[in-house]
């Protein structure tokens, strides 16, 4: 006989088990399925020596304001959040410059020329009550050539969008995206912030409350979603188990979800946007540190090669031994590259130089690193072809009682915070409330 659940989510990331904290917490009894022997997918958290990493670069977009702190509210919990301070740049002259973050930081940085200034501090003022649906498919290299942006300011917008959208490519990020994002952070007056005490008290708080009504199994990869007369019915893992449910959700990328799911269930224009969903990638290194090398607790940007990293520990001392430290990079690339092991190799070579460059003192004080090259790194590049109205909704078409979360579907924002966002989403149209 099939175990049955009032709800199963097939796959524990971020996603997976904030929706499943919040499903849990409102009653519904939840099985989450999990492909590898642990929680967390692309943002799992590994402990070694003393330090504990995350997975590159992790941030929360708006800190208090952000949808992860409304799960956590909603789930009864609390989470603080650590502000970013002052971000540098390592300009194209090789100097280093403050990044602006805030209106003052506008004021005070020698990226800007005055005339730059004075259009950067209007282009803010006039994003504060834009509406930028209509730049949704402009690329913003074309709109920083119809206004006139050069120098710094041009070089500011084009590390906005390698940072915000995690896209570098200019010629397709999305300027009614990048805007969209830039006027939130603007409006909330918060940009991002890192969870006090790190990720894992964040994901300790969702398993407890999943299974507090519910259960997460591990190394249980799902060999089939089971469709009959057009609902789901549940479940099959690869040892043949079967799970029954009334409503079944999809918490993998959407590009990998035919795996289990039998596509002639959809519309060909659905299945082929979901498989052909380009994700952002590139490389990153975390650099465990003996000693200390920096008090910095912001971001550092570097022109070139384009990519930027933080001293995670100095915002959370408690990640790294009491003479220690964390610095990671994180160096955005094109899919191609990241699979053409060669290139990917090169790529880390490169970033790796740089650092090295910024930081010559680091060198002689790594107690261990971890470099890697990713194919995925938010399930979605937020491009002129793949805006938000482009992408997969949360709930399957033809099939009502299936349903769709994570980073790669039409969730609101940019990077990680599309995840997020995805999980409020999919909750509202699940259960037809507001968290
Ligand atoms: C280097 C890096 C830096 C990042 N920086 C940030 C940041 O600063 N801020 C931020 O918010 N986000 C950031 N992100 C993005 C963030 O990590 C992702 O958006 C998030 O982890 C995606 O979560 P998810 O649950 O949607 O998907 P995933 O993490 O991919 O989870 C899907 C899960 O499903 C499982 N699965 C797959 N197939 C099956 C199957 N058949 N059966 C059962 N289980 C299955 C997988 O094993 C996985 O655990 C970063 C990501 C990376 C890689």
């Amino acid at each position: 006989m099939a175990e049955k659940y009032d709800v199963i989510i097939v796959g524990a990331g971020v996603a997976g088990l904030q929706l499943g904290a919040l499903l849990a917490h409102d009653g519904m009894r939840t099985l989450i399925l999990e492909k590898s022997s642990r929680v967390g997918g692309r943002a799992f958290v590994l402990e070694k020596d003393g330090y504990v990493l995350d997975y590159g670069i992790h941030l929360v977009r708006f800190g208090p304001k952000s949808a992860i702190a409304r799960v956590i509210k909603h789930i009864g919990r609390h989470v603080d959040f650590v502000d970013v301070g002052t971000s540098y740049l390592l300009d194209e002259d090789g100097r280093r410059k403050v990044f602006p973050t805030k209106p003052i930081t506008f004021l005070k940085t020698r990226m800007f020329s005055f005339s730059d200034m004075i259009t950067a501090l209007k282009t803010m003022a006039r994003l504060r009550r834009g509406q930028f649906d209509h730049l949704l498919e402009t690329p913003v290299k074309e709109w920083m050539d119809e206004n006139g942006f050069k120098g710094g300011l041009r070089r500011y917008f084009h590390l906005v969008s390698a940072s915000m959208l995690v896209c570098p490519f200019i010629d397709k990020a999305s300027t009614g995206e990048l805007l969209r994002n830039v006027q939130k952070v603007l409006r909330r007056r918060i940009s991002v912030m890192y969870p006090r005490g790190g990720w894992k008290p964040l994901f300790n708080a969702w398993i407890e409350t999943v299974n507090s009504n519910g259960r997460i199994l591990t190394d249980s990869p799902v060999k089939e979603v089971r469709i009959k007369n057009g609902r789901a019915t549940g479940v099959v893992i690869e040892d043949g188990r079967e799970f029954e449910a009334e409503k079944v959700v999809v918490a993998v990328p959407v590009q990998h979800m035919f795996s289990f799911l039998d596509e002639k269930e959809f519309p060909p224009e659905f299945v082929s946007m979901c498989k052909n969903l380009r994700p952002t990638a590139g490389v990153f290194i975390d650099y465990c540190i003996k000693g200390k090398i920096s008090d910095s607790t912001g971001l550092w940007y570097i022109w070139d090669p384009m990519c930027f990293g933080l001293f995670t520990s100095n915002l959370e001392p408690a990640l790294a031994p009491p003479e220690g430290q964390i610095l990671t990079f994180f160096y955005p690339r094109p899919v191609e590259e990241m699979e053409d092991p060669e290139k990917a190799k090169q790529r880390i070579d490169e970033l790796e130089k740089a650092v090295f460059n910024l930081f010559p003192e680091l060198q002689d004080r790594i107690a261990w690193r971890r470099a890697a090259h990713l194919t995925m790194v938010d399930g979605v590049e937020i491009n002129i072809h793949q805006h938000r109205f482009k992408r997969p909704g949360f709930r399957a078409p033809n099939i009502p009682n299936l349903f769709l979360v994570g980073d790669s579907t039409a969730g609101d924002g940019a990077g990680g915070d599309v995840g997020h966002e995805s999980v409020l989403e999919c909750y509202s149209e699940m259960m037809g409330r507001e968290v």
